[in-house]
């Protein structure tokens, strides 16, 4: 007996964590900062910490009401129907029941590379192909509606990242609406804002509502998470906001209670402290700024709250910085060898992040140039 045929399913690799490196070196968790997951630096609003342990004692009921309640508070945060807010397990969650919602067996996603891993490995549990759009690093990441069209070839769901993970780049609203008009009537435009909160821009909820001059649209839906801004990740929650006239699939799709008690309640609080999303934000446009200004490598602008920075050798270059104690994302995963993701962290962990990038990079560099000395100085036999 055996599982169904995954030679085509790939594991999700997601950023390594503190405890597991720290045992893996047999060293102290204290002697390490974690800037490979994205995650907020100043952790869940303390509002949210505080709705998890009074709800404690209320997890024997299944959360009804509490899923009711946020989804009002999220389709009153973007001035939306109810029904158009589908409440999931994370982004990751919604992603699931966007696939689920459109794809037939034997239908294709389109999905950008570098990008997003788990968009691919949701369209195969659902039995979809999946089709690639490069991002060109010549073009700096560049994401333009040509660019996608010239890979799309009539796929159910073109996936758009933006701000781009992991690059930073983004897609301005006047070039998704051009997508979304070009493309035919039964493809949609998801726009995954998963680090919209970082991005000085406009939501492409716009498209979707009809608002400040686009036309309305029902072939575009936005994707949104708790997991960054709101520093939620390990509570799981995040949804995709979907045209009225999909509002009725959701309870078709869903999982029964996939976002938890404890999730929906600490939402609900998180949703209403703006300051702690503010403070986010502008810790995260600092962040960036100074690693942009002062590592001695190429790092390209960026809208979220990480950098993407062209080290050469990235396996090299995240090992030894994790010896050193900071640990980032090699991006070879994401289809970008060459390249490592450090997060936004707090002033002292950036401040660490660009030390250490920097020392690294200084190290490897001598190492190299002795070896090439050394190799110089072989004499010819
Ligand atoms: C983090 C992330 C998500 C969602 O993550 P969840 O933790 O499941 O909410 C979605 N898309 C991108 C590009 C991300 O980086």
């Amino acid at each position: 007996m055996q599982p169904r045929d995954l030679s085509d399913h790939v594991a999700y690799q997601a950023g390594r964590g503190i405890e597991e490196v720290a045992r893996e070196l047999g060293r102290d968790p204290s002697e390490f900062v974690k800037l490979a997951s994205n995650e907020n630096p100043h952790g869940p609003s303390p509002a949210a910490t505080e709705a998890i342990r009074e709800t404690a004692s209320s997890v024997s009921s299944y959360p009804k009401a509490a899923h009711a309640d946020l989804v009002a508070a999220i389709a009153d945060r973007w001035d939306v129907a109810d029904e158009q807010v589908w409440l999931a397990n994370g982004g990751d969650g919604a992603i699931d029941y966007l696939h689920r919602a459109t794809i037939e067996p034997g239908d294709s996603i389109l999905v950008p590379t570098p990008g997003f891993a788990y968009y691919g490995m949701s369209a195969r549990f659902h039995h979809g192909d999946v089709a690639e759009y490069g991002l060109s690093r010549a073009d700096d990441f560049a994401q333009t509606a040509d660019g996608v069209l010239e890979h799309y070839d009539g796929e159910r769901i073109v996936w758009l990242t933006t701000p781009h993970n992991p690059t930073g780049s983004t897609m301005a609203l006047e070039e998704i609406e051009r997508l979304a008009a070009a493309t035919d009537e039964e493809t949609l435009i998801v726009v995954d804002e998963a680090y919209g909160e970082f991005a000085d821009r406009e939501s492409a909820l716009a498209l979707i509502e009809g608002r400040d001059g686009y036309d309305s649209r029902d072939d575009v839906a936005v994707l949104r998470t708790f997991s960054k801004a709101y520093g939620l990740a390990g509570l799981r929650l995040g949804y995709a906001v979907v045209p009225g006239e999909w509002g009725e699939a959701y309870a078709r799709v869903n999982t029964p209670f996939a976002a938890s008690e404890l999730a929906c309640r600490a939402g609900l609080a998180a949703i209403e402290d703006g300051d702690h999303v503010e403070r986010t934000v502008e810790t995260a446009r600092e962040s960036r700024e100074r690693m942009r200004e002062s590592i001695d490598a190429h790092v390209w602008p960026s809208e979220g709250n990480f950098v993407l920075v062209d080290v050469g050798d990235a396996g090299a270059v995240a090992e030894e910085m994790q010896e050193r104690g900071v640990i980032v994302r090699d991006c070879s995963s994401f289809g970008l060898p060459g390249c490592i993701r450090i997060t936004c962290g707090t002033d002292a962990e950036t401040g660490r992040a660009i030390e250490t990038c920097n020392d690294v990079l200084a190290a490897l560099e001598l190492d190299a140039d002795s070896r090439r000395e050394s190799e110089a100085e072989v004499p010819d036999t």
